[in-house]
């Protein structure tokens, strides 16, 4: 079978799954390639399937499959995974590395000295302990955020439709009783069409002033003008996120925002997690040989 890794991975990799076929990471074998390896950069569309007429399996490193027509796939009987477990220790140390960086006045920090200044007098900082986190969908990485938190001594509250009960948050019927008493807030959601567009101008009103939001989630989850507004006029303190409307964003008014904390989409980037990946692609294409996926 030919394999076709078609994003970035563990360089190791290639020579992990060279048991079971050919692997290449030439893009114009898609249509003889039976298995695809994506990350986010892939794309696989209608058009994109349509033009690989052996297609049999997706598998996807990583979390979100946003990124790949699901339902379009099944129609063709291509089978498509991610590798959902591996990430989620990776993610939730960079949202905490964020909200530890915002109030800490990390970077302007860095940047001052870097510029010759001595801000020690501008540069005030507030500690975590004893702030509310507020988790907007606590599944593995929203769970591993929390933990990691709590260690901080912060109280944690979350909502998730899906959760009842959480051994390290105290679940709200709301978004607007998560964000009312929120000093952070932290989206670990998957982009539906219930989480897009989820903080904006209107929910943002129900944020306590002087907020932080953390997004290492979907960036389509917020609409950035009104985070920036938000940002502009102090509602918000802090808005620090992983994720974009497209990656990389082609505009964002981000860019020139106060307060706004970037990283250009590399909370899965450890090299621990791509090796994590790594084993469970190869797991995954060993059931897939045995007939067994
Ligand atoms: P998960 O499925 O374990 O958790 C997601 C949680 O969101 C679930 O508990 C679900 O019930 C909840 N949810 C769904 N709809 C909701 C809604 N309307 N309101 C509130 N909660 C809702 O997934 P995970 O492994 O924790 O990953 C979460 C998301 O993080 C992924 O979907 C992906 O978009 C993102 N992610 C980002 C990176 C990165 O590099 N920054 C890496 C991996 C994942």
């Amino acid at each position: 079978m030919l394999i076709l890794i078609s994003d970035a991975f563990d360089p190791g990799l290639p020579e992990k799954i060279a048991k079971f076929g050919e692997i290449t990471d030439d893009k114009g074998r898609i249509p003889e390639a039976e298995v695809i390896l994506i990350r986010s950069k892939t794309k696989v569309t209608k058009e994109y399937i349509d033009g690989a007429p052996n297609l049999k399996l997706v598998i996807r490193g990583g979390v979100g499959l946003d990124n790949v027509d699901q339902v379009y796939a099944k129609t063709k009987g291509i089978k498509v995974f991610n590798t959902a477990a591996a990430s989620s220790i990776a993610v939730a140390e960079l949202a905490m590395a964020m909200m530890m960086a915002m109030p800490n006045n990390i970077i302007p920090g860095h940047n001052t000295m870097k510029e010759g200044k001595w801000e020690k007098k501008q540069l005030k900082r507030t500690e975590l302990y004893k702030k509310t986190l507020g988790v907007l969908g606590i599944g593995r990485i929203g769970t591993e955020t929390a933990k990691r938190a709590k260690a901080f001594g912060m109280n944690i509250i979350a909502y998730d439709p899906f959760v009842k009960s959480h051994d390290f948050a105290e679940m709200k019927a709301s978004i607007k009783d998560v964000l009312k008493e929120s000093d952070y807030v932290s989206l670990n959601m998957p982009l539906t069409d219930d989480t897009k567009g989820m903080l904006n101008k209107e929910t943002l009103k129900d944020c306590k002033d002087g907020a932080y939001i953390l997004n290492t989630g979907r960036g389509k989850c917020v609409i950035e003008e009104d985070i920036v507004e938000a940002l502009d006029s102090g509602k918000l303190k802090g808005y620090a996120t992983d994720v974009w409307y497209s990656d990389p964003p082609e505009s964002t008014p981000l860019a020139k925002a106060p307060n706004a904390l970037m990283m250009p989409h590399i909370g899965a980037s450890t090299k621990e997690n791509l090796l994590r990946i790594g084993d469970i692609i190869e797991e995954l294409l060993g059931k897939y040989a045995k007939n067994e996926l």
